[in-house]
């Protein structure tokens, strides 16, 4: 960053904010103009302050430039990412948001550069709430890891739970340290460990008896007796959740599908069966998110 007094100014970005009352103006790597807000910035920006608090016979706050003989602070951000990170400080943008994760990490980088903590806890909301966090929460876990955003990487970590391994790549995952990834996968192997705990419990537990018809699991689970058809349903969704031990009861529900065939054919099973498998599927839902919400993830901030 520099002090510049002339600026080759190419583009002014004054369409973002009201110029006319601007008092300073930021200068993108890309040359666009910015006029803004001393008193913005310094509030803030611990950065910005100290550097408005120079006095400004300093020969570094002396340039002015030949358009309305504003101060202008040449940047290293692009305009692109200017632009987003000035609309998390501007008062007038109350929900501001980013075109995408490359962008976000980019604002977080500034952010963390000019101390404006602020923002950074915008961006982490903003990335909480964002679509990315559902189609790439192994991208926004990256991200969340690389700026010791603790709630974004909780919230994130949860949900590539829903995702089997590897996750799509995203260029964000080159950012992520092989440490905090480790981490990830200690946590999802936890997750697997208790949803496989839970699954035939609650099948037991809900549905344990055996028919007088259909074939019985019962040499299976020493001692313990349930239908075939139910138990067989039980072995799929915890193939299921080897890969992905979430509590999205749809997948169950997808699963049961060859297992409610079989059920049917049993005419003491057949008026029972679905709504022995809503309930498991419900059930599982519940007690899967609960338990894998009470599972800590190492995450270091
Ligand atoms: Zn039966």
């Amino acid at each position: 960053m520099s002090l510049i007094a002339t600026p080759p100014s190419m583009t002014d970005a004054s369409h973002h904010h009201n110029s006319l009352k601007a008092d300073i103006i930021l200068h993108s790597s890309d040359n666009v103009d910015f006029p803004f807000f001393k008193l913005l910035l310094s509030l803030s920006s611990p950065f910005f302050n100290g550097m408005f608090d120079l006095p400004s016979d300093r020969p570094e706050m002396s340039g002015l430039d030949n358009r309305g003989g504003l101060v202008v602070v040449a940047v290293d951000e692009t305009s692109r990412v200017l632009t987003t990170l000035l609309s998390f400080i501007h008062p007038s943008n109350p929900s501001p948001s980013f075109d995408s994760l490359e962008t976000s990490r980019l604002v977080l980088q500034a952010a963390d550069k000019y101390g404006m903590d602020d923002v950074i806890h915008k961006v982490e909301a903003a990335l909480m709430s964002s679509d990315f966090m559902e189609h790439e929460p192994g991208a926004i876990y990256a991200i969340a890891c690389s700026f010791n955003l603790e709630k974004a990487a909780r919230a994130a970590a949860k949900l590539t739970l829903c995702h089997p391994i590897p996750f799509p790549y995203s260029p964000e995952l080159e950012y992520a340290s092989a440490a905090s990834i480790h981490r990830l996968l200690v946590y999802r192997q936890a997750c697997i460990k208790k949803g496989l705990e839970v699954c035939p419990e609650l099948a037991l537990r809900d549905s344990g008896v055996s028919c007088s018809i259909c074939p019985s699991a019962m040499n299976e689970l020493q001692g313990f007796s349930v239908k075939l058809w139910l138990w067989n349903f039980v072995q799929a969704v915890c193939e299921r959740i080897q890969e992905a031990p979430c509590g999205d009861v749809m997948q169950y529900v997808a699963s049961a599908r060859p297992f409610i065939k079989l059920a049917i054919n049993c005419q003491a099973c057949r008026n029972t069966a679905m709504e022995i498998f809503c309930r498991l599927a419900q059930g599982l839902k519940k007690e899967i998110d609960e338990e894998i919400s009470a599972i800590h993830l190492e995450v270091k901030v």
